[in-house]
């Protein structure tokens, strides 16, 4: 079954410009920006500017320059909010959640970074 992307999602309107973000990074094929609603003191969306539903989707049919240039800028924005473990920082959480069971709100790929307090065990009761 093939992806079907729904370009009335709230990402896709960040993307166009439709809609304002607190950016954080823009690089070729991605941007990043502060969650609206953040659930850490530094909680920051990393998203890939194509039309991506999921992590899946985007590993499968991305090309190499979107997965890699996705991958640098996660490590980018870690070191911009200086949140690295190995270089001092506090450490985080990046997690990216897909579909139903991933309970996943916005459907356009997206990696939430999270930091500044500790995040507590990864699966919390449903
Ligand atoms: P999901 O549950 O899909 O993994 O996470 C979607 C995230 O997008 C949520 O953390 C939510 O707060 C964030 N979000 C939803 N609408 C907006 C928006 O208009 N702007 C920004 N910056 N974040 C949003």
């Amino acid at each position: 079954m093939a992806y079907s992307y729904d370009p009335q999602n709230i990402f896709a309107k960040i993307l166009r410009g439709e809609i304002p973000c607190d950016k954080v990074l823009e690089t070729e094929h991605c941007l990043a920006f502060h969650d609206i609603r953040p659930q850490a003191p530094t909680h920051v969306l990393v998203i890939p500017k194509g039309a991506y539903v999921t992590y899946d989707h985007f590993a499968l049919e991305a090309s190499d320059a979107e997965i890699a240039d996705f991958a640098r800028a996660v490590g980018q924005v870690c070191q911009q909010l200086g949140i690295q473990p190995g270089e001092g920082g506090p450490g985080y959480r990046a997690i990216m959640n897909a579909g139903d069971h991933g309970m996943q709100e916005v459907p356009h790929l997206h990696i939430h970074i999270m930091s500044g307090r500790k995040m507590g065990h990864l699966v919390a009761p449903a």
